[in-house]
């Protein structure tokens, strides 16, 4: 009898995006010529830029002759990529890496999913509350979150990230062994300074734990305090893994490319407290189980880092970052509290007079005709907020802020 993987009858179905889907669709059928403007998206909506463009178009041309067609590639992604993430996004800032430390991918969510291939399945895995929800599934499918109840798995420490910490997590009075940080954060668009993150590379160092560094939003940062890399933080090449993705900075989220940063000097135990690096773990993990992100993709990504693909990245970005800047400005304006949209591109909405976050989805919803994603969708502590994205066209942007500023909350 062929058994199934039972942590994955443990999983809660997320029936966030569908249960939101449902309300907009009744609200459109009663409603069929309100001009419904989406705030809800976490996807891009800028085209990929021309650098981009050109140097796909230039290798899907090399693919169609003998001389130079490719076929696999190292799995680990071709040298003048990782070369030119080593030279762009750390040389720049004073961190040292070697290429075999950078594995490109198709993708950061591929490898957050992924990584716990190399990881005991007895750790105890700590995540900030609210969360991307890919950190906590992955490890109920590993089996790593024990049980499910009243809205929260045994097997995990929650971080509560709410006003009253101005969402910077406490340290865990359980210790944990796997650590997800996500900064800048979605969903709340908040960041760590300097030394909030170091307060957490030096805990992982004296308690021989791991983090887990999404830094997807690198690119959104605009205040100076703010480290763009956790390796900014001096002994963080010993504790941190860094995963990175081109989805949100030059809009690859359709074409697919990311990549984790595993420095050699990252260690993990066994069981019998030998210290192993995870470089090589991974290594060994890629070779078998992943055969390289596509040519035609690595050509485009590093075509990010050219002059003109550099320029573009940084316009589209200013345009998001414009979004973001309006909606904050426009929401304050109407008497609401807002975190976030400074350094990302999500605005994280404190709902008025306690109401719940399905209450003001509601409302935005029937009365500004605006549609948003409740807070309480990515966990506990999302409860009583909404996130608006600045993902969005600009004119539409300005028309949702214009209705809640005239709004009657
Ligand atoms: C969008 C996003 C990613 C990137 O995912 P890709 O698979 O690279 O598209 C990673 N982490 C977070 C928190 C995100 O929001």
């Amino acid at each position: 009898m062929v058994q199934i993987n039972d942590n994955f009858l443990q999983l809660q179905n997320s029936y966030l995006f569908s249960d939101i889907g449902k309300k907009v669709a009744a609200f459109r059928a009663e409603n069929p010529d309100a001009r419904i403007i989406s705030m809800g998206i976490g996807d891009v909506s800028r085209p990929l830029t021309p650098a981009v463009i050109a140097a796909l178009h230039k290798a899907v041309d090399e693919m169609a002759s003998a001389e130079t067609f490719r076929g696999y590639g190292p799995e680990q992604g071709y040298g003048f990529l990782a070369e030119s993430i080593i030279r762009h996004d750390y040389a720049k800032r004073g961190i040292r890496l070697e290429p075999d430390e950078v594995f490109i991918n198709d993708g950061a969510k591929s490898d957050l999913g992924n990584i716990g291939d190399i990881l005991g399945r007895s750790n105890r895995v700590a995540i900030t509350d609210p969360v991307y929800p890919v950190y906590i599934d992955t490890n109920v499918m590993a089996g790593r979150a024990g049980t499910f109840r009243d809205g929260r798995w045994s097997g995990i420490v929650y971080l509560p990230c709410r006003t009253d910490n101005r969402f910077v997590p406490a340290l865990p009075e359980t210790r944990p062994d796997m650590i997800y940080l996500c900064y800048p954060n979605n969903p709340t668009g908040t960041t760590l300074t300097r030394e909030e993150l170091k307060r957490w590379v030096d805990y992982a160092r004296n308690n021989r734990s791991l983090i887990l560094f999404d830094s997807a939003y690198e690119a959104y940062i605009t205040e100076p305090d703010v480290p763009h890399s956790i390796y900014e933080i001096p002994g963080a090449e010993k504790v941190a893994i860094e995963f990175r993705s081109f989805s949100k900075t030059a809009g690859f989220t359709g074409l697919r490319c990311g990549y984790t940063v595993i420095p050699k000097a990252v260690t993990a135990w066994t069981e019998d407290g030998r210290e192993i690096a995870l470089n090589p773990l991974w290594n060994r993990r890629q070779c078998t189980k992943f055969n390289g992100t596509p040519y035609i993709v690595q050509r485009a990504a590093e075509a990010v880092y050219s002059e003109a693909g550099e320029a573009e990245t940084l316009e589209t970005i200013g345009y998001y970052l414009k979004n973001a800047s309006i909606i904050r400005k426009g929401l304050q304006e109407a008497g609401l509290e807002t975190y976030g949209g400074v350094n990302a591109p999500y605005i994280w909405l404190k709902t008025p007079q306690g109401m719940s976050s399905w209450d003001m989805f509601d409302r935005l919803l029937h009365e500004c005709r605006i549609v948003c994603t409740p807070g309480v969708g990515f966990g506990p502590s999302g409860e009583g907020f909404l996130r608006l994205t600045a993902f969005g066209d600009r004119n539409l942007t300005e028309e949702a802020v214009e209705r809640i500023v005239k709004w009657n909350i």
